[in-house]
């Protein structure tokens, strides 16, 4: 009974099976390397023991939430949806764009989990390339994909600002094509490391009706353990996004964690100046050795390659402590 995508299709793992869960730093899901301070979770426990009720739904329509988060983008209400992650908001563009009717275009590398809930969803996915030396994304190759007569149509197109895993920033002949895709084509820029780059797109989206900005809380706001991102765009995109998700899909407590770190930003947005010059730091040491290639970043991580990457994998495990 399980449909034939769905057996061939492997389940999502972040780190390969091989290595520990202990005695290792993680680094390919680029999460913050700061906690909450100390100060924060209490507060939040302080929350939940007085506010909470257990017994009750969550608020379904995140209104303090939209509103502190429109206050923070600087757009109103009724430009945002939550969602369980931004994977969750992956998914409903999707559904609500692509399921049985169109596929999507990607530039590889890329991250992952357009590609994967696509495949989850039978929905095809076109991949075009980037240039190997600053990763800028195949011009021609998308030219070319625009102007075919691709069956499905082609119905979303997704970038990520800066790129992960390259760390590079869309450059302006890349958004020049993103301002001429046609308004029925969705164009979704995700900015899941906006705070890092201080680069954003959000103040063009007044002029394109049929761009969408995802954000999450996963990086800077140091929040991946309760899942919380966000959509930015028109109301009519807003509206079908927030039917096709499920009703209750973010638990009180991340509610009030996201509600808790927007208040508390310039607390934990202040530690961003010293991610920036560490990724320097980290830069310039990784430049200088002959077996690596290293790229700079916008985001909080660097993009590397070596000629044996399995070799270097093991020679960092057999120094690991576990
Ligand atoms: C980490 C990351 C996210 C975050 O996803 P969540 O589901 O919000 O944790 C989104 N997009 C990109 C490109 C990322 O690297």
């Amino acid at each position: 009974m399980i449909r034939s995508e769905i057996l061939q299709l492997k389940a999502y793992s972040s780190h390969p099976g091989e290595i520990p869960n202990g005695g290792v730093d993680h680094l390919d899901t680029n999460e913050s390397a700061l906690q909450l301070p100390l100060e924060l979770k209490q507060k939040l426990m302080w929350l939940y023991q007085e506010h909470v009720e257990t017994n009750r739904y969550p608020d379904g329509t995140h209104a303090e939430l939209k509103k502190a988060l429109g206050e923070y983008v600087g757009v109103l209400p009724q430009n945002i949806s939550v969602g369980n992650g931004s994977d969750e908001l992956i998914r409903s563009i999707l559904i609500a764009t692509c399921l049985g009717v169109g596929s999507i275009l990607v530039a590889e590398p890329t991250f992952s989990m357009y590609g994967i809930l696509a495949q989850t969803l039978g929905i095809p996915v076109f991949s075009v390339g980037r240039n190997p030396h600053n990763f800028a994304i195949d011009m021609a190759a998308t030219q070319e994909l625009s102007t075919s007569n691709e069956k499905p149509p082609l119905k979303v197109v997704f970038v990520v600002h800066p790129n992960s895993p390259t760390g590079n920033l869309l450059q302006e002949e890349e958004v020049a094509w993103l301002r001429q895709i046609p308004e029925n084509i969705m164009v979704v820029i995700d900015e899941a490391y906006y705070e890092f780059s201080g680069h954003s797109l959000v103040s063009e989206l007044p002029q394109h009706p049929n761009w969408v900005i995802l954000r999450t809380f996963s990086k800077a706001f140091r929040l991946a353990a309760h899942r919380m991102g966000y959509a930015v765009a028109a109301p009519n995109i807003i509206d079908a996004l927030e039917k096709v998700r499920l009703p209750y899909n973010l638990p009180t407590l991340s509610q009030q964690a996201a509600l808790l770190a927007l208040k508390h930003r310039d607390l934990l947005l202040n530690s961003i100046e010293q991610l920036q010059q560490e990724r320097k730091r980290v830069y310039q040491a990784l430049e200088i050795l002959p077996i690596v290639k290293v790229w700079p970043s916008q985001a909080n991580f660097v993009y590397l390659q070596v000629q044996n990457p399995q070799d270097l994998v093991t020679q960092l495990l057999n120094k690991a402590h576990w």
